[in-house]
Formats: C-alpha cells, structure tokens, sequence
C-alpha cells in the first residue's frame, strides 16, 4: 500500500488557518529577496494546500520552494491568525522526501551518512569528531588543502569540505561530571543538562558555561555523558520518523519524573525538544511521557530568569582600564520565533558586569545558518550574512552574544575573515554570564 501523502494526513484545519492577509511578508527574508508570493509564507502555504488538496503535485520546483524557505518561523511570529507554520513546513519537507522528486544518489548517500547514520549513534559521531579533530589539529586539513585535493571531488563534496567547522575538543563527557552539586547547601533544583550533538563537537566550553551557570543558580546538574541527538536536524528536513524514533530515545534516556527541568542551551535543538508530544502524538505508548518531557524542558535563559537569576556580583575584577564592552545580541531564529524566548536572554546579558548592552538592527532576522542552509542555499544563506555583518559593524560592539550554534559557527566564521569585525568576540550569553561569575572568586 502507498504512504499516505504527508499533507493529506494534517489535520486539515492547520491547513485551513491562513486567511491571506499579508502581515507575514515583509517579515519572510525569501519574500524580501524575491517579491515572488510563491516564496513568501502565504504562497508556500498555499503550494501545501493545493498538494494537499490533490489540485497540485509534488514536483521538483514544490522542493525547490521548500529548500529555499529557511524555516526561520519569523513569518509565524507575524501571523495574527496563529498559523503553525513550522508544522506545515516539517510535513512539506518530509512530503518532498517521501515523493522523492529531489532524490539523486549523492544527496541520497549524504543524507544517509549524515542522518542516518551519524546523527543517530552518539558515540560514532564522537570518534568522528574526534578524527576530524586529529586531521585539523595535525595539519593534514592544511596540507590537502593546499594540494588542492579538494579540487578532485564532485562539487557539492567540495563545498562540503571546504566548510568543515574546526572541532574543538575535549568533549562534554570530558568536561562535566554525570552529577555536579553546587558549592554550599542543598541544591534548589535538580536539572538535566542537554549537550546536543553539533554543541558538543564545536562547543563543549559553552556546555560547561552553562553547567557552570547552573550550579552558580543553586541547580544540581544531571549530565549523561553520551546522548542522542534531539532529532531537530531530521524533523527540519523531512525525516520525520527517524525524528520520532530519537525523541523515544531520548525519553527513555532521562528519568523526566526526578527532575524540575530540562536544560537546553541551542535555541534550534530547544524549538525541536519542547515539541515531543506533538511529533508523538499516535503513539499512545509515549504520547503522555512526551507530554511530561514538554513541560520540563527550558531554554537556559528562560530557566534563568524563571528561577530568579543570581546577579553576578562585580566587586572582586573591576573592568580593565580602557576597554569598556558592549554587547550586541544577535537572536536565534528558533529561540525567538520558535519557542518565543524573547526578553530573557537580554535580561541576562543586561546582568553582565563592565559591559553595556547595545541595540543591533534586525536582531530578529536570520543570519542565513538556518541548520544546513549554508549547503543547500548557498547563494541566499551569503546574502543575509553579509546583511547581518553590515549590521554587526554599524553597532560597534566589543561582543556579539546569540544563543544557537549554528548561527554561533556561521557568525563567528564569517566575523574572523571580515576586517571590521575580527576582533569582536562572539559568544553565546552564558559564557559571559559564566565568566562573571568564575571573577567573583578569582
Ligand atoms: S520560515 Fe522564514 S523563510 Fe520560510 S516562509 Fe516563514 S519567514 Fe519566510
Ligand atoms: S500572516 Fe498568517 S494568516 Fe496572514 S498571510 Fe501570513 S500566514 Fe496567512
């Protein structure tokens, strides 16, 4: 029997709540770029309903549309109807997949390996992060590159290599204890703490930051030293099972019962973590634990701030004479559009002693990461970037803060090679927080 087509199997009134209005436009960055209603929201939605509708089928310019759109959510921010767009956009992206009219060998073995394979088995991904590691740190990466092997593979494997972030070790496991007790006194919180899988390649040391900030908040910090990845980077592009078979995982993973909280730290993995119930919904066998999982999970700024965050205390280290800081906050697309944590992560830095916070044009707009973006649309994801630099600069920030690691990597790539901003620190804000806490007892 044939799969059921992925939008004809949505409830139909997701597919119904547009009313056409418009107010989702100029907040679309495809719209923006193109003018074409078929890349704004509204025109993407109605692509869904036609498909849905059997007036349409899936075709290679449906995918095309559904690959270009960068699943940002900032048009479902805008929506005054509360269209749930990045459902919509999950099942169309999985529909197209199920179709398979964008399915080509190469892209077929790459996302096997990626997905599959590597993004399901934590401690594979590890050794792999650990080899890449070696073959950065002793100067193969250098030396293949200057011999231009890259230059001898097929295009996409190129551009691949070519943007190969450097890995950064030790790893999580090797930098937090399963079990952390704060100094002095009975913990106020028992917490599980999300190490994610990019996270803890790239950036293990904000995985300590935020362990740090937590016990620094009177919070007893679970960390198992291997977990499996939360299943974002499946539901985004159209793996919705292999998403739900991680989701189970991870509930079987974590004693959800014993803990006041789940803690995430990459506002794209948090968009993803606090949606369980619903990517479980038909199965009655996780449906309610699913449920319990949802609402324990926080992103740590709105945890913070939650529980009454600790102002760091500034007494001990005054601010170096001459370089006074100011951070600039560059928001996550899925941590403010998708889980709508807006106000706390600048209610956080404001707490930063010796450091002032300053406004940053269009912080609410995509930095062009937007997961794998950057290799699938290379050309669109360029464009916002420079967009964001331009903005970067003119705010004339000693630091930029942002709270994803997909937009850290892309921002922080892009940041050292630009003459105006290489010598701006970018970080996530719990670093800072972290830092000012670590001056407190020098
Ligand atoms: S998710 Fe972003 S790019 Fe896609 S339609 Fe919405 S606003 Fe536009
Ligand atoms: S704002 Fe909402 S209801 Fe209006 S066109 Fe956009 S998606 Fe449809």
């Amino acid at each position: 029997m044939p799969e059921p087509n992925l939008l004809k199997s949505l409830d139909y009134s997701v597919l119904q709540q547009c009313m056409h209005c418009g107010m989702c436009l100029p907040t679309c960055p495809t719209y923006d770029a193109t003018k074409f209603e078929r890349s704004s929201p509204r025109g993407r939605i109605r692509l869904m309903r036609e498909i849905a509708d059997d007036r349409l089928q899936v075709s290679p310019a449906f995918a095309e549309e559904m690959s270009y759109c960068l699943g940002c959510l900032a048009c479902q921010t805008a929506c005054p109807a509360g269209v749930d767009y990045a459902t919509l956009f999950e099942n169309a992206r999985a529909e197209v997949e199920r179709s398979g009219v964008a399915s080509t060998p190469p892209r077929r073995l790459i996302r096997w390996i990626t997905m599959s394979v590597l993004f399901r088995r934590p401690r594979l991904l590890r050794l792999f992060g650990r080899l890449l590691w070696l073959y950065q740190r002793l100067g193969v990466q250098r030396a293949v590159r200057t011999l231009g092997v890259p230059r001898l593979l097929p295009k996409r494997l190129e551009r691949l290599e070519s943007m190969a972030p450097t890995v950064r070790a030790p790893f999580s496991n090797q930098r937090i204890q399963p079990q952390e007790l704060p100094a002095g006194g009975e913990p106020r919180y028992k917490v599980a703490l999300l190490t994610g899988c990019v996270q803890d390649l790239l950036y293990a040391n904000i995985n300590r930051a935020t362990a740090d900030v937590l016990l620094a908040n009177g919070c007893q910090v679970f960390t198992p030293p291997v977990q499996y990845c939360c299943g974002s980077l499946h539901a985004h592009n159209g793996e919705l099972e292999l998403a739900r078979d991680l989701a189970r995982r991870n509930l079987d993973m974590f004693p959800v019962a014993e803990l006041d909280a789940i803690i995430t730290n990459a506002g794209g993995c948090g968009s993803h973590l606090k949606k369980f119930a619903h990517l479980l919904g038909d199965d009655p066998a996780y449906r309610e634990r699913a449920a319990r999982w949802d609402a324990k999970v926080f992103d740590i700024h709105e945890w913070l701030v939650r529980i009454g965050i600790r102002p760091p205390q500034n007494l001990v280290r005054p601010p170096a004479a001459g370089s006074p800081q100011t951070i600039a906050y560059d928001a996550s697309c899925h941590l403010l559009h998708g889980q709508r944590v807006a106000r706390q992560p600048l209610e956080v830095l404001r707490l930063i002693p010796s450091a002032t916070l300053v406004p940053l044009a269009e912080s609410d707009w995509c930095c062009g990461a937007a997961g794998v973006y950057t290799l699938t649309q290379p050309e669109q994801s360029a464009k916002l970037l420079a967009r964001k630099l331009d903005h970067i600069a003119a705010s004339g920030a000693t630091i930029l803060a942002t709270g994803n690691p997909g937009c850290l990597l892309q921002l922080e790539t892009a940041m050292r090679n630009d003459p105006r901003l290489a010598q701006v620190r970018v970080c996530h804000p719990v670093e800072l927080l972290a830092d000012a806490y670590a001056a407190e007892n020098p």
